[in-house]
């Protein structure tokens, strides 16, 4: 029986067996892996390292997409960076958006997704809102003329192709994006182990936007418990709830959701002692 082992973390891997191996290769940027698991139905993995499975896609895709969006409560116009599975893409596309533009940097991934992982990216890629560029998201921000109320950093890991996602002069080109009351939302990685990358991120927003934070969200195959979602904003606070606005447009929207809700959403934004300790030192 064969296994993919997740090396993210040098001193502990996680394994999942391969049930039925779909694709094994390489593109012009990275090892692209989706198989078959009893457990977690299909399995995308790139270098080595999983980036969704159809199991507990819910959880991510809908924490990046709906927290930010009903936050704001007027979205028009929102760019995803990364997100070549087409996950994210599907569920900013449940909103009355005018339109979802996607800036993926392997073109292979979502060739392979929209052949083999339907469940997850559905008719997202045929969409008329949908404008998917392929090409690396730090250039199109570098280069774009555009402006979105909401811009997603669905990426990989700062590792490879995505190290530049989680720079200062990124974030500062995101903001230079965004429209009056627009905000930013980034994958940061599970505190567990990759703090430092909470740490860095913070670092930047503090120096580039007005206000930012982080909720939290546990995806079962980022091992580790809480993911981080980093968010920021020159206007709008993520922390400022008004639950009944919120609970308002969450039922106005009437989206079918598996993770997310106001309760969830509200509840996402607390964060841990130990951690609130070190965003407040700025270590
Ligand atoms: N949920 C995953 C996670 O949290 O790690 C991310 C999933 S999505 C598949 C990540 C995507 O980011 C990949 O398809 C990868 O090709 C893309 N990507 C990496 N670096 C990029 C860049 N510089 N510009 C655009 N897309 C990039």
């Amino acid at each position: 029986m064969k296994w993919l082992v997740e090396e993210l973390y040098a001193p502990i891997h996680q394994a999942l067996r391969i049930d039925v191996s779909i694709h094994h290769g390489r593109s012009d940027f990275q090892q692209i892996d989706i198989f078959e698991n009893a457990v977690l139905g299909k399995v995308l993995a790139l270098d080595g390292v999983i980036q969704t499975t159809e199991r507990d896609e819910h959880v991510y895709h809908e924490m990046l997409t709906h927290v930010p969006i009903m936050a704001h409560g007027a979205v028009k116009h929102v760019l995803i960076i990364g997100g070549g599975d087409g996950g994210m893409l599907e569920e900013v596309l449940k909103h009355p958006v005018e339109s979802a533009t996607m800036v993926e940097i392997d073109g292979e991934v979502v060739s392979l997704s929209r052949q083999h992982l339907p469940s997850i990216c559905g008719q997202a890629f045929d969409d008329p809102r949908a404008d998917v560029i392929i090409g690396d998201g730090a250039a199109f921000m570098r280069e774009s003329d555009k402006r979105f109320d909401v811009i997603i950093v669905d990426s990989s890991d700062p590792i490879g192709p995505a190290e530049v996602l989680f720079r200062q002069e990124f974030y500062a080109a995101c903001r230079a994006r965004l429209t009056p009351g627009g905000v930013l939302v980034t994958q940061n990685g599970v505190v567990f182990y990759q703090q430092d990358e909470v740490l860095g991120t913070h670092r930047c927003f503090r120096n580039v936007f007005q206000k930012h934070g982080f909720y939290f969200a546990a995806v079962p195959m980022y091992v580790g418990g809480n993911m981080a979602f980093g968010w920021a904003s020159d206007a709008l606070d993520l922390l400022a709830i008004d639950r009944d606005a919120l609970n308002g447009r969450w039922e106005k929207a009437g989206i079918t959701t598996d993770y997310y809700n106001p309760d969830i959403h509200a509840a996402s934004m607390a964060c841990p002692s130990a951690l609130k300790r070190r965003l407040e030192q700025g270590v």
